[in-house]
């Protein structure tokens, strides 16, 4: 049993297992090393150390064992070689996106973006001489044709927040390598356990982990994965070290622990999800209830070929607009109202007022971002619990 390759371990083996590395004390449960520095025996020893030629920790802004641990363990499950936590996910985005380009280059994103990547594209790069554009990430003819110029990296999160559209990776990824491209995709909404990019063909990976992983609303955390040795020694791996955006060995300690349970919780956040979406599409005060895993989704057969499962995340759509969507949130006596998501805990929020509200009008409508939208993290409380209490809600909408 022992020496079993754990490349071979089934991913809630890999959950609970991988990476685990114990210290002299055998500890069962993984050790929390708390430290910034590390002592050398010897003069020697500290030379050998920052020349590479023994192994030993530097300093944790480089590397920590708790956060090592983290790394493996997460890498092992997206099927992963390399991996770099970071101290949240926008640090892992902005450490997977900015050591692929230079000035000159040019950067093809999906519109249905987390808030922030959107600002990396359209704010921050351009600011440094990279050309970027903005695509319906559903359209393939619009990738067709963006692809079409020689561009290095494209960014593409699915499914998307809040929409939960479907990018088709697969052959997104084909169309970035032949345009000379890596393509970035951000894996927060599936987790490893519902879809892993990098077997259709993704380059780089990276995770809120602050989301699922954790899995109960404690701790920020991302990180990055690749297959990629060059971009992992060359690029990530410097800049990880040089601009210090790392993860705390505490946060990565509490997510070590998440990961524990992540096919668990998957499970049930999707079975819950599910139950959700069914209940909630015969409605009569909703125009239409978004979720992968339901036949009415645009891009059902897509999501069902890339993913496992349809996940945790489902929008609704009310007919009474803003107005309506805040009587049913103010409405709700068990699901908080947060724009956090991927807690045990159902999170309940309105996009267009909190996590979108910097957008105009029209960048809101091509994303399907519309006053009566309600975005639902469905937890992991009794489905029943959940139902009535968007039952009692949405008498009031
Ligand atoms: C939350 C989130 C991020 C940003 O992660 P932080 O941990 O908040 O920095 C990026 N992408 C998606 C899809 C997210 O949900």
């Amino acid at each position: 049993m022992k020496d079993q390759d754990p490349k071979n371990w089934r991913p809630a083996t890999q959950a609970v297992r991988g990476g685990t590395r114990r210290s002299e004390m055998q500890e069962t449960s993984e050790a929390l090393f708390l430290t910034a520095g590390y002592v050398y025996d010897s003069a020697e020893q500290a030379e050998a150390a920052f020349q590479g030629e023994v192994e030993h920790a530097i300093y944790s802004r480089f590397s920590n064992p708790t956060v090592t641990m983290f790394e493996q363990r997460v890498a092992m499950l997206e099927g992963a070689a390399f991996c770099r936590a970071a101290a949240t996910g926008m640090a892992a985005a902005t450490a997977s996106l900015m050591p692929c380009v230079r000035a000159g280059d040019r950067v093809v994103g999906s519109r249905a973006l987390f808030g922030s990547c959107l600002y990396l594209l359209t704010d921050l790069l351009p600011r440094y001489g990279v050309e970027t554009e903005v695509i319906d990430g559903t359209d393939l003819a619009e990738w067709e044709r963006a692809l079409s110029k020689p561009t290095q990296a494209v960014l593409v999160e699915s499914p998307s927040n809040p929409g939960v559209q479907i990018v088709d990776i697969r052959r997104v990824a084909e169309l970035t390598h032949a345009a000379g491209g890596k393509l970035v995709v951000d894996n927060a909404f599936a987790t490893p356990i519902l879809q892993r990019p990098l077997e259709m063909g993704a380059d780089i990976i990276f995770h809120s982990s602050t989301k699922y992983i954790d899995g109960q609303g404690r701790t920020m955390g991302g990180c990055v994965m690749t297959n990629d040795e060059a971009f992992f020694n060359d690029e990530l791996g410097p800049f990880m070290r040089n601009t210090g955006p790392t993860m705390s060995p505490f946060n990565a300690w509490v997510q070590l622990k998440g990961l524990e349970h992540l096919e668990l919780r998957m499970a049930r956040h999707c079975d819950n999800a599910l139950a959700l979406a069914q209940f909630l599409e015969g409605q009569s005060r909703i125009t239409k209830v978004l979720y992968p895993g339901l036949p009415s989704h645009p891009q059902h057969a897509l999501a069902m070929d890339q993913m496992s499962n349809g996940g945790g995340m489902l929008a609704l759509d009310l007919a009474g607009g803003k107005e309506a969507a805040f009587r049913f949130l103010n409405g709700l006596k068990l699901i908080d109202i947060s724009n956090n998501l991927g807690d045990a805990k159902s999170l309940a929020t309105h996009p267009a007022t909190t996590t979108h509200q910097r957008l105009s009008d029209e960048e809101r409508a091509a994303v399907g971002i519309t006053g009566g939208l309600v975005r639902l993290s469905v937890g992991l409380e009794d489905v029943n619990d959940l139902k009535a209490d968007l039952e009692q809600a949405l008498k009031q909408a």
